[in-house]
């Protein structure tokens, strides 16, 4: 692996068809810790998010509307975009499927798969669910007694069957090279659990696809046949690479993408799909692609139909962006699902944010003040000390396997144990006796470094909180973890300042 390559992480691209709620927050802010996890580490990193504009959804809503599609997904990107920022987003980049710039790069895949012989013309006739934009077979769909045949996924719709000429992608040839390619590169797909159903769909054979839809006025024009448009996934997909400059040479500088984040939702269409256009276009594949989880409210799915709802401007406001991001990469676990409640959320706030983190702070930068005049003193280390080594050391390793809410926990216990050895070495005793003052210093100085390696650990879950965090410990610019266990702190002017994480039972309003 080429050291000085660039990190490039995306999430997928968000379907303009709809306002930004809290699923699609999840996997904004779980990439995000990733990309600022990564360059804590001093790499070079290149986040990139989106929104997928075309499909025959985002026509029709913008249709109900009453405005043209380019106007109705102008105003959705500027929510999403909005939403973004509120939620302290660090994208690199924000690609929209509609710019000049990915049009390009989509007719250019077109021609290498063209060129490689993988497109064919047939007539397809078969069903399409306009909810996952995507060809089902009977298999695919269920049906109640007397009803229609339904998506499992979108129930609330009526599958179409159609029936027109289009281009057909030869995807039946790829099931060997992906099942060979699953094996070989276990890393490709992951989680495993969803590396083991894209198998399954592989082990029972691969269809061919129908690529195009004629008789659309919403979508790029597939090339020499302007009548047909390019089918949303494929156009959807290849934004990965129209990002970063493709088909202009640059690209080749960022890619492989080191991560796409997606949904668990949409495997088939990034394991499977994406991988064949990519084989067959002669393009490198992605390292891996990572599957997350659902979040559901109470054991329910969030649903406004079935009045399970907790808004996405609700949840920010109730205790600030940096507390919700920590709340849901807390509860919802990166490698499988989650559930959230307004209570817990609450209470993980006040008994870890406000009492555990916000406290330990509170006393440790406050007796540095009355003990030391708000300067760190310099000593020997101590237990605690160790406890930041083993915390650094551990923390690493779980979140380059990914496993966000472990770092969290890692984190959080060295929180917890900072605060036992405060109880411990009772800072308040040693002030009272001048023979205590050697272990008064190491006790301060060991409380600044946990704060420090705290913050920093924490600092791509809450990166504002954090930020401040370790401006009042007089270190402004957080070290690349690789030197946060050796930073001299003695010294440093300290500031206690206000709670960092208030408790709303003790504010008065
Ligand atoms: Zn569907």
């Amino acid at each position: 692996m080429d050291p000085n390559k660039r990190f490039y992480i995306t999430t997928a691209i968000d379907y303009a068809n709809g306002s930004p709620h809290l699923g699609h927050a999840v996997e904004k802010i779980g990439a995000d810790v990733v990309a600022r996890y990564h360059r804590r580490k001093g790499e070079d990193v290149h986040f990139v998010i989106g929104m997928d504009e075309h499909g025959q959804k985002v026509l029709q809503s913008a249709d109900a509307a009453g405005v043209s599609p380019a106007e109705w997904v102008d105003a959705i990107a500027e929510e999403f975009t909005e939403a973004w920022k509120v939620l302290n987003i660090s994208h690199d980049d924000f690609i929209r499927t509609t710019e000049d710039r990915h049009h390009r790069g989509v007719q250019e895949i077109i021609r290498l798969i063209e060129a490689n012989g993988d497109f064919y013309q047939g007539t397809y006739s078969g069903y399409y669910c306009v909810g996952c934009e995507g060809y089902k077979t009977e298999d695919e769909l269920v049906q109640e007694e007397g009803e229609e045949l339904r998506c499992p996924t979108h129930p609330s719709l009526e599958v179409q069957w159609m029936e027109e000429e289009n281009w057909f992608f030869r995807l039946s040839a790829y099931t060997e090279p992906l099942l060979k390619l699953l094996d070989e590169r276990p890393e490709l797909v992951q989680p495993e659990i969803r590396r083991n159903e894209i198998r399954k769909v592989l082990e029972g054979g691969l269809e061919d696809i129908s690529v195009s839809r004629s008789r659309l006025p919403w979508g790029v024009p597939w090339p020499e046949d302007p009548d047909h448009i390019v089918y949303v996934w494929l156009d959807a997909l290849t934004n990965y690479l129209t990002a970063i400059g493709f088909p202009g040479e640059e690209y080749q500088a960022t890619w492989p993408a080191d991560v796409h984040v997606i949904g668990k939702d949409i495997t088939r269409f990034h394991c499977i799909y994406w991988p064949a256009f990519l084989l067959s276009a002669g393009i490198e594949l992605p390292k891996t692609v990572w599957a997350h989880g659902f979040v559901t409210y109470g054991g329910r799915k969030l649903s406004k139909s079935a009045g399970v709802t907790f808004e996405l401007p609700e949840a920010i406001d109730r205790h600030g962006p940096d507390a919700l991001r920590y709340y849901l990469l807390r509860e919802v676990p990166w490698n499988g699902d989650g559930d959230i409640t307004r209570e817990r959320f609450d209470e993980r706030y006040t008994t870890e944010l406000a009492n555990d983190l916000g406290n330990l702070a509170n006393r440790s930068l406050s007796m540095i003040e009355k003990y030391r005049g708000g300067v760190v003193p310099s000593a020997p280390p101590r237990s605690l000390d160790e406890s930041c080594e083993k915390a650094v050391e551990r923390y690493e390793h779980v979140m380059d396997d990914g496993l966000l809410h472990q770092g969290i926990h890692t984190a959080m216990d060295l929180v917890s144990e900072a605060n036992g050895f405060i109880e411990r070495q009772a800072p308040w005793s040693l002030a009272k006796d001048p023979a205590g003052a050697p272990e008064l210093d190491a006790t301060l100085a060991s409380l600044a470094r946990a704060l420090l390696v705290a913050a920093t650990l924490l600092h791509p879950f809450m990166p504002e909180r954090m930020g401040e965090l370790s401006r009042r410990l007089g270190t402004p610019e957080l070290p690349t973890l690789g030197l946060v266990l050796s930073l001299d702190l003695s010294g440093n002017s300290v500031i206690r300042g206000e709670p960092l994480f208030p408790r709303p039972d003790l504010q008065t309003k």
